[in-house]
């Protein structure tokens, strides 16, 4: 199977934190960008050739998007592609644009699946990262679109802040069990290069939360929504049983997929391409029938790599006999997956090399120790 990704480069105002490519002024320009997005789809018709099971609208803010653009680009998908009658259609929506009239719009057109972009329920924090809504919105979009009828839902949250003691997180966490959630995505704050929370921990406004603390944060998310039923199946990535987000294991499972917008990102298997991270030259190079993108066939050692680098992260870790027919192990990596073994931080299953629950909390760094 399949997926297509659609980046829609748009937000509302810039969080503190992000270093995603978007812009905040696209009104004069969005049915343009729409139109590109949609030649590109059909530019590249050819580049995938199984059934689709699922699309995603990422960015960016696919909420704040127009409903006939998005409608535009998904019936464009539908002409153009082999999508799966039971195909995933997952968006990511803000709270603040989340209405019974955009449920109602965004669910005859096929979504089916939200990504509701929460990041906290604290005041204070929503402030700091200059987030778009409030608390109150976020309790409310949830509701609204479980009533009108989006039932696998997931909501982003952000763990590892400022000033956020163990206490405080076990109660962000408590608010999103109540909110009957299917899904949980909780990433570590991390502070990127060029974002605004980098000047503020420069010039010393915002103290970033200890390593100790984050992986105390780590723990407890883990042992929480364990209790709560939930599973493990990625670092970051927790859903209930038959809610684990398709969109995202088909990036995992190294799938193929085709991004589609600017900085949107594309795999086949054997290359990698990513498109221009430009609005304005996206739209120039597509309008002269070229597609704005760079290429990089992968070696065999990138594909090694990137398959320790993805799959530890996963519950189902990795097939070792899929990682040797790439390249044959060193003895250097069996002498450090020996390691991994003895310290108790993965085990191997099946013939699957997978992470314990503490090796997940070192999952990045245990894979680069294993990179070929
Ligand atoms: S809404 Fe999302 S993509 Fe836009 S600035 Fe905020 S975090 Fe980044």
């Amino acid at each position: 199977m399949a997926g297509i990704y659609f980046h829609i480069p748009f937000c509302k105002q810039k969080c503190t934190y992000c270093d995603f490519h978007f812009s905040t002024s696209f009104a004069a320009y969005e049915t343009q960008m729409i139109g590109s997005m949609r030649s590109e789809l059909e530019m590249r018709q050819n580049e995938l050739n199984f059934p689709l099971d699922t699309i995603y609208f990422g960015g960016g803010t696919p909420s704040i998007a127009q409903m006939e653009g998005l409608e535009e680009l998904l019936q464009s998908a539908r002409r153009n592609f082999d999508v799966a009658a039971d195909a995933e259609i997952t968006l990511e929506a803000n709270p603040d644009d989340i209405t019974a009239e955009t449920i109602a719009g965004w669910k005859a057109m096929g979504i089916n699946r939200l990504s509701i972009g929460i990041q906290s329920f604290d005041a204070p924090d929503l402030l700091w990262m200059n987030r778009a809504h409030n608390v109150k919105e976020s309790l409310d979009a949830v509701k609204i679109a479980q009533q009108g009828g989006i039932s696998n839902i997931s909501i982003d949250l952000i763990y590892g802040l400022p000033d956020m003691d163990a206490d405080r997180w076990k109660k962000q966490l408590a608010l999103a069990l109540e909110l009957g959630v299917k899904h949980i995505s909780a990433y570590c704050l991390t502070v990127e290069k060029k974002t605004a929370l980098n000047q503020l921990v420069k010039s010393k406004q915002i103290k970033p939360a200890s390593n100790d603390m984050q992986a105390a944060h780590f723990e407890i998310l883990q042992e929480s929504l364990k209790q709560a039923g939930f599973v493990q199946y990625e670092v970051s990535n927790f859903g209930k049983p038959g809610f684990f987000s398709r969109h995202n294991s088909a990036y995992w499972k190294g799938e193929h997929y085709l991004g589609i917008g600017p900085s949107a990102h594309s795999f086949d298997g054997k290359s990698r391409s990513w498109n221009i991270a430009n609005n304005r030259l996206y739209m120039q190079s597509i309008a002269k029938n070229e597609l704005p993108l760079e290429r990089e066939i992968l070696e065999a050692k990138d594909r090694f790599n990137e398959l320790l680098l993805t799959g530890l992260r996963t519950s189902w870790g990795i097939k070792l006999e899929q990682l040797a027919n790439i390249l044959p192990f060193s003895s250097e990596f069996e002498r450090r997956m020996k390691e991994l073994l003895s310290q108790q931080q993965a085990e191997i299953k099946n013939g699957h090399l997978i992470l314990t629950e503490t090796g997940m909390l070192y999952a990045d760094r245990i894979a680069l120790d294993l990179f070929y």
